[in-house]
């Protein structure tokens, strides 16, 4: 089996409903049609996801995906969205572990941990986010940073289960900064994840897992970015608002 490549947008608390349903239109207008193996993911705030999904309908290889769930199935959390509502109306990926929510909301690796089983028990595919600040970047700690984020909250799944999670290597000094990774940056980190994701769950499942990058990814960096090796595409947040942007970084995956 080929590795999937995956363009995925996360349009975070941004865009009212004509809007958003505005930039989907905009994108199924004259739709790239992806080849085998591509897939596009987009990931509006949870209230358009019904819409967005309706939207997408009949367009293969593209999904919707939300950006959070609550760790736990139910119960008493006045605001909160469950994995398996999300999946009730049709999402198929969720977003885990973005840096905001682990900036803003002290999302903690150990929590993470259970926002991902409670989205795959719940039929979600998850896009699972890491990545390090700029002082452990400029300290070069980056390497053990990214590696005890995600032994902490993905080495407890099975090879089963892992093949429900999409990797996206976000370095938070890049995150809407318009200062991305070099190349060379982006693939030596994707490079080390799948070695210790190998040692971990073994050569098959490291070869499969998609890597994405993220960070101030935008048309002119994407085609360098995604031809590294072990970058698999992007996640992407500013460019993903505009159609004719979003469009040129997904045509770079579908080469
Ligand atoms: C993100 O927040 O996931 C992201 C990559 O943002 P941006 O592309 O705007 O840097």
């Amino acid at each position: 089996m080929a590795r999937k490549k995956i363009v995925a947008g996360n349009w975070k608390m941004n865009l009212n409903l004509d809007e958003a349903t505005q930039l989907i239109q905009e994108l199924m207008q004259s739709p790239i049609e992806l080849k085998e193996n591509k897939e596009v993911v987009i990931c509006p705030p949870a209230l358009y996801l019904e819409k967005a999904i309706q939207q997408i309908q009949g367009h293969s290889n593209y999904s919707i995906g939300a950006q959070n769930c609550h760790q736990l199935t139910n119960g008493a959390y006045t605001g909160e969205i469950s994995a398996s509502m999300l999946q009730s109306v049709g999402a198929e990926y969720v977003i885990i572990g973005h840096s905001e929510r682990r900036e803003y909301y002290n999302e903690s690796n150990e929590l993470l941990a259970q926002k991902v089983n409670t989205a795959l028990a719940a039929g979600l595919k998850v896009i699972f986010c890491f990545g390090e600040p700029l002082n452990i970047r400029e300290e070069q700690k980056q390497n053990n940073f990214v590696k005890q984020q995600i032994s902490d909250s993905i080495f407890h799944l099975s090879e089963e289960q892992l093949r429900n999670v999409v990797f996206a290597y976000e370095p938070i000094w890049a995150i809407g900064t318009g200062k991305t990774a070099t190349k060379e940056q982006a693939q030596e980190m994707h490079a080390f994840v799948r070695t210790f994701i190998k040692e971990q769950f073994g050569t098959e499942c490291a070869e499969n897992l998609t890597i994405l990058y993220g960070g101030s990814c935008k048309p002119d960096n994407a085609n360098e970015l995604f031809s590294q090796k072990d970058v698999d595409g992007g996640l992407i947040g500013g460019a993903s608002l505009k159609a004719s942007d979003f469009k040129a970084i997904i045509h770079a995956i579908n080469l």
